[in-house]
């Protein structure tokens, strides 16, 4: 059965995270806009409450937050502002990919250095030349030795000027088109990074969005996250995984300018009536309430498939699409409901139509999430097809079943057999201990 309910956790989580954004971020929200400060404040404070690095494994000093848990953060975020948010929220775009492909030394020390102290990290994979179309990038990784000599440039880097390190993308192969990527970590502070330019923005002032250089840094080989020339895979594997959340922050943003324009409307009297009470207003309001609502629906949807060890790429797509999409409407709408006042600085709403329009830009334009879908729908894959995680994590759990069941005593053929129809029938988030206790039960029949 279908089942909305969130648990007490989750719950909680929530009430912490809207409270944080109520009355930590909303406090400077406006002001930091204006002059496009940096949150120093506010990133110090939501790391000491356990609001930032959430997918951390525990592993690795995090809470290891399930994503629909993350993704109800990312919704109080946006509410309470969406570029704040979006400094909060880039160490978990950063650090996705060491996550999914990282050597366990590389994880202790790069998860670690985030979950222990208030650093900060960034994700580096467009260039000026190299945007929706990452395979025309030029940054070069070469071999030497026990080290890989970068060079090349990255353009709107978010938290770029304040990074501690980064993960940045390079051509190792460079004739090879998006089959010639790989991913690694660069410390910030090697010779030959340099922070070239800070970005002026329209919205989401208060976030740090910088070009990033790399003149023949070294680094040590070791900081290869997975494999040579297999960083496409690993930066479309990480976008899967972080669309869910941009889209909770879309949603957040839908859901702030949503209330504004509901206040308003009830207040603001026009032919001896609040505009509430004209039909055009609300039909406006009650498309905005739909447009939250369906958008956050896609988001859990998509949240909750990676949770289940299943693949997301479509659905995290029309979450990320329709959420960044309708934030925007809704944004405009909100300004028309305020009328002039809403193109006013002095009123909440135009900020949020501002800041609502990077959502269909960054991880991928509108336009890019509607190529993944119609890809995924024109040429579909099997359905619930399992993330790669959740398979090696089967194949492990069932190692570990067909062990425990000769551990009892049971043929290894016979346990084998049974674990193996087991898997097949159950799908791969089933855990080691169900495949015991359904292979006993096989076995005894
Ligand atoms: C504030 C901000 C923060 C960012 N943060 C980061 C970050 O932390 N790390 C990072 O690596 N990048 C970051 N980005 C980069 C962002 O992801 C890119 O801007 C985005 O992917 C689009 O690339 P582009 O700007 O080069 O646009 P282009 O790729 O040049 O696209 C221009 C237009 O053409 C359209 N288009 C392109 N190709 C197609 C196609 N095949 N079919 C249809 N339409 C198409 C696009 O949708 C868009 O409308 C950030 C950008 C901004 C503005």
């Amino acid at each position: 059965m279908v089942d909305f309910t969130l648990t007490d956790e989750q719950k909680d989580l929530r009430e912490l995270a809207h409270s944080f954004a109520e009355k930590e971020m909303r406090r400077v929200a406006w002001e930091y806009d204006k002059d496009g400060t940096w949150p120093q404040d506010i990133i110090d404070m939501a790391w000491e409450v356990g609001l930032m690095n959430t997918h951390i494994p525990e592993a690795y000093g995090g809470p290891g937050l399930d994503y629909l848990s993350g993704c109800l953060i990312e919704e109080e975020m946006g509410w309470g502002c969406s570029g704040i948010g979006t400094t909060l929220m880039a160490n978990g775009l950063a650090s996705a990919p060491i996550t999914l492909g990282g050597s366990e030394e590389t994880k202790k020390k790069y998860l670690g250095m985030l979950t222990e102290d208030k650093k900060l990290a960034s994700f580096c994979l467009t260039e000026p030349d190299a945007g929706s179309d990452v395979s025309g990038m030029k940054t070069k990784a070469v071999k030497k030795g026990d080290k890989y000599v970068i060079s090349g440039s990255k353009c709107f880097i978010t938290n770029g000027t304040y990074a501690d390190y980064f993960t940045v993308y390079a051509k190792t192969d460079p004739e090879a088109g998006h089959r010639g990527i790989s991913a690694f970590v660069v410390d910030a502070d090697l010779p030959g990074v340099s922070v070239d330019k800070k970005e002026d923005k329209m919205g989401q002032r208060a976030s740090n969005t910088a070009t990033i250089s790399f003149d023949e840094v070294e680094i040590p080989a070791e900081n290869l996250i997975g494999e040579e020339n297999k960083g496409f895979k690993l930066a479309m594997m990480t976008l899967d995984r972080t669309r869910p959340g941009v889209s909770a922050m879309a949603v957040g943003i839908g859901r702030a300018a949503l209330e504004y324009a509901t206040e308003y409307s009830k207040e603001r009297v026009q032919f001896g009536v609040p505009i509430a009470m004209h039909q055009a207003i609300q039909f406006m309001i009650a498309d905005m309430a739909t447009k939250v609502e369906a958008g956050r629906l896609l988001v859990w949807n998509s949240a909750v498939m990676l949770d289940q060890g299943v693949r997301n790429s479509k659905v995290s797509s029309m979450a990320k699409r329709f959420a960044a999409d309708s934030a925007m409407e809704i944004a405009v709408d909100a300004v028309q409901v305020y009328g002039g006042y809403g193109f006013i600085k002095e009123y909440p709403v135009e900020k949020l139509m501002r800041d609502a329009k990077i959502m269909q830009l960054y991880e991928g334009t509108s336009q890019i999430q509607r190529l993944v879908i119609a890809k995924e729908v024109l040429l579909p894959r099997a359905v619930g097809e399992p993330t790669p995680e959740a398979e090696a994590n089967a194949a492990k759990a069932a190692e570990d079943a067909v062990l425990a069941l000769v551990g009892l005593g049971y043929g290894q053929p016979q346990a084998a057999a049974a674990v193996a129809r087991i898997s097949a029938q159950l799908g791969p988030a089933t855990e080691t201990a169900a495949l015991i206790r359904a292979g006993l039960k096989e076995l005894a029949r």
